[in-house]
Formats: structure tokens, sequence, C-alpha cells
């Protein structure tokens, strides 16, 4: 096990890699502790489970809602959950995000703690303290900044991760090589998803190596004034993609970086050649490079598009690169914006 303390300006988050999901009990009291999970988890890990008191919601993005946290709640007093209660969510992003919001407003805040079980929820969504749910259409509209106590990674739950799942996170590790480090990118080029899926070691550093890009952005900017908005790369038209066609994050932010690419060749000088590159790199991870083959919908996206939080007046921040390994945030105008959106989809 190799622990490492992150620091953030309201907690010091202690992350325990390569441990086991077993070394919990001596992070905290069983008695006290609720786990928090999703009924498709609970099951595969019913025996590792079998002695803590579990909250399984239904799995699934489309139940990262308000719903979800109320249900929670009313199990959590059923439970007779105190403020001394420590809750630990254990699963995907999805889990990460409700548990950590429903620790953060339960009696004005309990105790919390992840254990990250898809590659997504490793690199990213358990990092950085945001938990929020979805409303309707509009994604991670409502929620809290606050970080959990730590962090356990025990890498062995990923033997039952699903392909389409490995395959989703691979977007987010992706995303962090283009805005931040070209040596990762030519890593990843040199390597495959079955390569990494085959070796542990080869996964446990990878991992490790994003987690620590992630908090490097997030704890030199914790309330997004800067350079945390580089992570929101590909994710602007993302999350608009993700909505309108149902589809995973991973592969919806996987065509939002391409448009993001193509966006940054019209206005920002970078290379065709690079974009290329990126291209490449995205399919050779199994994630699509265009919209599924539907009717357009670019009048929706741009719909969904306007509503989102990185508007500002009549322009929308967007997330550009320079190179691979560099990027920027540039306002663009809305007008221009839709142009170029439209020119692309
Ligand atoms: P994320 O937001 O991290 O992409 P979700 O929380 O939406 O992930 O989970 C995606 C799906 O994968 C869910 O159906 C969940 O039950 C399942 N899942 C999560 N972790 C595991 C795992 N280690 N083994 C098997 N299935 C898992
Ligand atoms: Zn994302």
């Amino acid at each position: 096990m190799d622990k490492q303390r992150y620091k953030f300006s309201t907690k010091i988050v202690d992350s325990y890699f390569d441990a086991d999901f077993s070394f919990l009990e001596e992070l905290v009291l069983k008695e006290k502790a609720i786990i928090i999970s999703d009924d498709n988890i609970a099951s595969i890990y019913e025996e590792a489970f079998k002695e803590w008191k579990v909250i399984a919601i239904k799995a699934g993005e489309e139940n990262k809602q308000q719903s979800s946290v109320d249900t929670v709640i009313k199990e959590l007093i059923k439970l007779q959950a105190d403020r001394e209660t420590f809750i630990i969510g254990v699963g995907g992003g999805v889990i990460t995000d409700i548990a950590g919001y429903a620790a953060s407003v339960y009696m004005r805040g309990v105790k919390f703690a992840f254990v990250p079980t898809t590659i997504l929820a490793m690199v990213d969504a358990a990092i950085g303290g945001k938990n929020g749910v979805d409303v309707g259409v509009y994604k991670n509209l409502v929620g809290v900044i606050r970080h959990p106590e730590f962090l356990l990674y025990d890498y062995s739950f990923l033997k039952t991760l699903p392909q389409k799942e490995w395959i989703n996170g691979f977007a987010e590790i992706i995303k962090h090589a283009c805005i931040k480090d070209e040596k990762l990118f030519e890593r990843l080029e040199n390597n495959s998803l079955e390569s990494f899926r085959e070796t542990p070691e080869k996964i446990a550093n990878l991992i490790k190596g994003n987690v620590e890009i992630k908090y490097k952005v997030v704890s030199g900017d914790e309330f997004e004034t800067g350079e945390r908005k580089l992570l929101n790369f590909g994710h602007t038209l993302g999350h608009a993609i993700e909505n309108i066609y149902q589809l995973p994050h991973g592969y919806a932010i996987s065509i939002g970086m391409v448009a993001a690419c193509k966006i940054s060749e019209a206005i920002n000088n970078f290379s065709s050649t690079e974009s290329a590159r990126v291209i490449e790199l995205l399919k050779k991870y199994n994630l699509p490079v265009t919209l599924p083959e539907r009717e357009s919908r670019t009048r929706d996206i741009w719909e969904v598009l306007l509503m989102d939080k990185k508007k500002a007046g009549d322009a929308m921040n967007f997330i550009l690169l320079n190179n691979i390994g560099n990027a920027i945030v540039k306002p663009i105008q809305l007008q221009r914006l839709k142009e170029l959106i439209f020119q692309h989809f």
C-alpha cells in the first residue's frame, strides 16, 4: 500500500493506493459507518460488504437525480444515522457524487470517504470535492464542493468492471493527456486498452499518474476561477451530447473533444496533424469520434449548450488546445461558436 496526502484549502485527503478493501476497517469504526453503493456492485460484492451496513441505490447515470438522494436520506434515517455516522461511497462516479452530496447535506454534513470502483471515478469523479446530481437534462446542476476524508483504491474491483466502463474511463485519461501531459499522450499511443487491462502494475501506475494530474490542477484552483476550467476540455459539447443522445459520459466527451480539436484548429492555430493524432488515439481506445448516425440534432445540442454553467454573458468560455499537452480557456462569442458547431456537426 502507498499512502499519499493531498492538501486542499479546507481538507487534507489521505489517499491509499493499492490498498485492500478490508483495510477500511482500520480507517473507520464499522458500527458508525454506512456504505452507499449501487444494486449492481452490492450484489457482486455481497461477500465483501456482508458485515457492513449498506444502502444500495439503482445503478446508472439516469439515477443521478435528487430522488436518489431523497431515498438515501430516508434510508439514513431508518438506520438511525447521526452526526457521528461515517458515509462511504463505494462505486463509480454516480455513487461517489450521490454519497458525497447526501453526506454533505444530511444533518448539515457528516464525514464521508470514497472507494472508487470504476476507472472514471478513480481518476476523476472521486477527486476534487465536486458532488452533485443532474436535474432533468442538466448535468451536475445542483451540488456542493466538499472533500472526502480519504480515498481507498483497491484495483481488484476493476476485475469485474465491464469493457464499456473501461473505455468510458479512458476518455478522461486521454483528456488529461491532451490538456496537461504530452508524455502521457505518447504512452497511451504506445500502449492499448488490453495491455492496461492485463497488466496490474501498468494500470496501477496509470491511475496514480492521472490522480496526480487531477489533484495538481484542482488544488491550484479549487473554486474553478482559472486552471481547473481546463478539465472541462470536451465537456461543454460533451454534456449536451450525453443528454441528447443518451451516451455514456466518456463516449460523449470523446465526441466533444474531437469538436474542441476542430474548433482549436479553426481559431487557435492547433495543427491539423496533432488534431488527427487525438482522433486516432480516441479510436485506438474504442471511443466514438462522431455523433451516432441519427437525424442531426445540432439545434438541440445548441439549446442545451446555452444552459451550460460556463456561459458568461454573450460568450462561452471554451477550452482549446494550443498543442497536445497544453490547453487554454478562451471566450468565444456565442454567434461565432454557433457557426463553428453547425460547421462541425
Ligand atoms: P461512472 O460514473 O464512474 O462512469 P457509474 O457509477 O455510472 O460509473 O457506474 C457504471 C456502471 O458500472 C454501473 O452499472 C455500476 O454498477 C457498474 N460498476 C461500477 N464499478 C464496478 C465494478 N468494479 N465491477 C462491476 N461493475 C461496476
Ligand atoms: Zn468528465
